[in-house]
């Protein structure tokens, strides 16, 4: 595997230029030894060696989900014997995904975290807490801890299943590195100060966040980021990943979007029409994983949504950054014209003191127009008026979805699910 971590301090030129030979050389790759990708070739009569850049990938059909599901064992590139794990999706939005991984392959996602670790500020000092399942097929806390091991830092696998043992474990072996999905750390936060103790004081310095975004499209905290932020009194950065492009864009300690590693990865950022959108604009990310062996892809859509920066990171680092993810691209709706996405809303709701918690509602009416319905939950329901709530909504997205103000109880009826870990905030009629 070829490793130069170096090259993100150098000019964005010599990162392109490192990228592109990579991104040639898999895509050499997948020709010779992916049936999958040979058929696609010979099908539209090009040669890997009309792709010589990122530039050139729309040539490229694209590369989906369903296609994964329906070609799998045909992208797969090697001998049963070389195949050293199994990795599957969570399956959260629709049937699980299987993965298969070579030794190459895990010593990649092992390289990808302690670089993205490290860059986050993990050093070998730090007893770092991975509470995301390293069961179940998953990949998340495999990939973190090979990363935490290469590292030098000392694990404490939790997983993420048990709240009670994550508590435990936070008091017990005092980690100062934790790594989880945001909500749950805020509400292991607030167990732990339900206890009498103060989380702010456990010695954590450093949370890394994954599955929920924790920053607004101007890469300042959200709510949800800087309550983190004061109850643990840590920094919070944030990562994301997926587990078929076996890659992590992670924040570097400066919080400032997740680093492109162009040594692992080739990112494209398209339109509803695939045209490359500018930076700053959110689109789709569609991403070709570099230098994977066991089943590699070329230009997979994750159907994630968010916006890459190109202005210079504090840290140093030329790399392109990709912000939050605001969406799922099937979430996509359409008010009055405007395109939305519910992250959008859900941040400006985040930002209302008074709104304890929320859910959206999507029904297909008209084709330039969908009905979206924004409920939203406040202890007192007089404290706020739905319309002074889709004002500010409009101030953000352009556009006024309804309003409807609920009790904060009646909406936890609705959103929080038996054997769901995260809440239900977003429920579309549209296909029904
Ligand atoms: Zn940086």
């Amino acid at each position: 595997m070829r490793t130069d971590h170096s090259i993100e301090f150098q000019s964005i030129e010599t990162i392109e230029q490192f990228n592109n030979q990579l991104l040639r050389e898999h895509v050499q790759y997948c020709y010779e030894h992916s049936p999958y990708y040979r058929r696609l070739f010979e099908k539209s009569g090009l040669k890997p060696e009309h792709i010589k850049a990122k530039d050139d990938l729309h040539l490229l059909p694209l590369t989906l989900k369903e296609h994964l599901e329906e070609y799998a064992e045909d992208f797969l590139c090697v001998p049963e014997q070389d195949i050293v794990d199994i990795c599957q999706t969570s399956g959260t939005t629709g049937k699980p995904l299987i993965m298969f991984q070579t030794a190459s392959d895990l010593e990649r996602v092992g390289y990808n975290e302690a670089i993205s670790l490290r860059a986050a500020g993990v050093t070998e000092n730090d007893r770092t807490m991975i509470a995301c399942a390293l069961g179940r097929c998953f990949m998340a806390g495999l990939a973190y801890f090979e990363g935490v091991r290469r590292i030098g830092a000392a694990a404490v696998r939790t997983g993420s299943g048990n709240p009670a043992i994550l508590i435990q474990s936070a008091l017990l072996y005092r980690p100062s590195v934790i790594i989880c999905v945001p909500s749950q750390a805020l509400l292991m936060a607030e167990a732990i100060q339900q206890s009498g103790q103060d989380p702010a004081q456990l010695g954590v310095r450093l949370l890394i966040c994954i599955g929920e975004p924790i920053r607004k499209v101007d890469l300042e905290h959200s709510t949800l980021g800087e309550k983190l932020r004061k109850i643990w009194n840590c920094d919070v950065v944030g990562t994301y990943a997926g587990t078929e492009i076996a890659t992590s864009f992670t924040e570097c300690s400066y919080g400032r979007g997740g680093h492109f590693h162009p040594e692992l990865i080739a990112v494209e950022i398209v339109d509803e029409n695939g045209k490359p959108v500018p930076p700053g604009q959110p689109g789709e990310v569609i991403a070709t994983p570099l230098q994977v062996t066991g089943m590699p892809l070329l230009r997979y859509c994750t159907g994630d949504i968010g916006a890459y920066y190109t202005d210079p990171c504090p840290c140093g680092r030329n790399t392109y950054r990709l912000g939050p993810i605001i969406g799922r691209k099937q979430q996509k709706m359409k008010i009055r014209g405007t395109m939305v996405y519910p992250g959008a809303i859900f941040l400006v709701l985040q930002d209302i003191p008074e709104v304890k918690n929320y859910y959206l509602e999507v029904y297909g009416e008209y084709e330039l127009s969908e009905r979206v319905r924004v409920v939203v939950g406040i202890e007192d329901a007089h404290c706020l008026s739905a319309d002074s709530i889709a004002e500010k909504i409009r101030a953000y997205i352009r556009v006024k979805p309804e309003v409807v103000v609920e009790t904060a109880a009646n909406v936890a009826a609705r959103t929080i699910q038996e054997g769901k870990r995260k809440e239900t905030t977003f429920f579309d009629y549209r296909n029904n």
